[in-house]
């Protein structure tokens, strides 16, 4: 049966699996994508659009009614209004997997009852389980928002006494949780599918380099032992067994100094580090995803070409219309998101250079080197 695709977020990655759905046209006859922005990024590629906050509950029901089958690019959603509307449509990841992800405490539990390597956490009331906690983890701590944090903006390090009340009065009365800073080596992820049907596969492991809190590079392959990217790839797979989500997950993970690994956070959607995929691999992540959640066996995950993707942030101190960028050539593929507007440090885009000649990573990075000027973002 074809089908019509609700996705929840009109954004960068509603817009790529809006790309990807319509390649698909004996699968997927229409997109429907529910965002608050006119004319979202998902609009501009041809999702239809119902515009309205991610939580408006009416909004949520209309795109129920109007699809067979929803999934989200934000996992921000109401997971009870999502439960309320399965009848009308099939909603994949559900909104049990849902719900456990998005709230970082049930999800570090379930992890934690599942085995999977995970910091030292605590869930934090009020500030005196703060300062008791301290005493066990040691300086510094990392004090988390429960819910609703991304791009790092959930997150306060603290790193002696004195930074205790600032930190805690830095969340205004959210639910919170403190963490075992973790000394590591290296952040990497692993992109993981599961299919309506259970099959499970995943992409090799990458490389993420953070600026700000925020993804700015992602090296495909990590740069690792083969034993580490084997432990991260089992993990992985282990979490996709036991989530039990259909659909395209981003597994967060630290390489520790001594070469184990430790899960950080899982987004329930593609994830930015897949991008590269659009170009690297057998399959792109949002092929994927869709494949995935319409039980359709899964595509090849195998990594053609070493490659590096870029993103392109808005410059610090720079709001307002910016001027085009232009630097694609036969292994340079920028992938800009349509955003009229730059912000300090939005993401505007991103671009993947691919080793199509065989180049080595290290070679990649110096040609990366050049590239970065050319992609600053200024005013039109
Ligand atoms: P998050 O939003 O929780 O993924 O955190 C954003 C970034 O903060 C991560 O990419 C890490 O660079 C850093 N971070 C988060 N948790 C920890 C931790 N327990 N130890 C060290 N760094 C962390």
């Amino acid at each position: 049966m074809v089908k019509i695709l609700g996705i929840i977020g009109g954004g960068q990655l509603g817009m790529m699996i809006t790309e990807a759905a319509k390649k698909m046209p004996e699968h997927i006859s229409k997109i429907i994508v529910l965002d608050p922005t006119e004319n979202c990024s998902a609009a501009q590629v041809g999702a239809e659009q119902i515009v309205a906050d991610f939580k408006d509950k009416d909004a949520i029901i209309d795109l129920a009614n109007k699809s067979d089958i929803i999934t989200y690019e934000i996992e921000s959603g109401d997971s009870d209004v999502l439960k309320s509307v399965e009848k009308n449509a099939e909603i994949n990841p559900s909104p049990e997997t849902l719900r456990i992800i998005q709230d970082k405490v049930l999800q570090k539990s379930f992890l934690l009852e599942n085995d999977i390597p995970i910091p030292g956490f605590i869930k934090i009331e009020k500030i005196d389980d703060i300062k008791d906690n301290v005493k066990n983890f040691g300086f510094p701590v990392l004090l988390k928002a429960r819910r609703d944090a991304y791009d790092g903006r959930g997150n306060f390090k603290i790193d002696s006494e004195d930074k205790i009340q600032k930190a805690f009065d830095y969340f205004k009365g959210q639910n919170l949780l403190l963490e075992k800073f973790v000394p590591f080596k290296m952040e990497v992820s692993v992109i993981a599918s599961r299919n309506t049907k259970g099959q499970i596969k995943t992409y090799p492991l990458v490389e993420n380099i953070h600026e700000e809190n925020i993804l700015r590079e992602t090296i495909a392959p990590a740069r690792v032992t083969e034993e580490v990217t084997k432990k991260a790839e089992q993990i992985a797979e282990k979490i996709m067994s036991v989530l039990q989500g259909a659909g395209t997950f981003g597994i967060e993970m630290f390489v520790t100094q001594d070469d184990n690994i430790v899960i950080n956070e899982i987004a329930p959607r593609v994830h930015n580090s897949g991008h590269h995929t659009l170009q690297s691999s057998e399959t792109s992540q949002f092929e994927q995803h869709l494949r995935a959640i319409l039980g359709l066996e899964l595509g090849g995950t195998k990594l053609i070409h070493n490659t590096i993707m870029y993103n392109i942030l808005g410059t610090k101190e720079f709001e307002g219309e910016y001027q085009p960028l232009d630097i694609s050539n036969d292994n340079l593929f920028l992938k800009m998101y349509g955003k009229r507007i730059s912000k300090p440090l939005r993401k505007l885009g991103h671009f993947n250079l691919v080793g199509t000649n065989g180049e080595s990573i290290d070679q990649l990075l110096q040609k990366l080197e050049i590239l970065k000027e050319k992609t600053i973002v200024i005013s039109a």
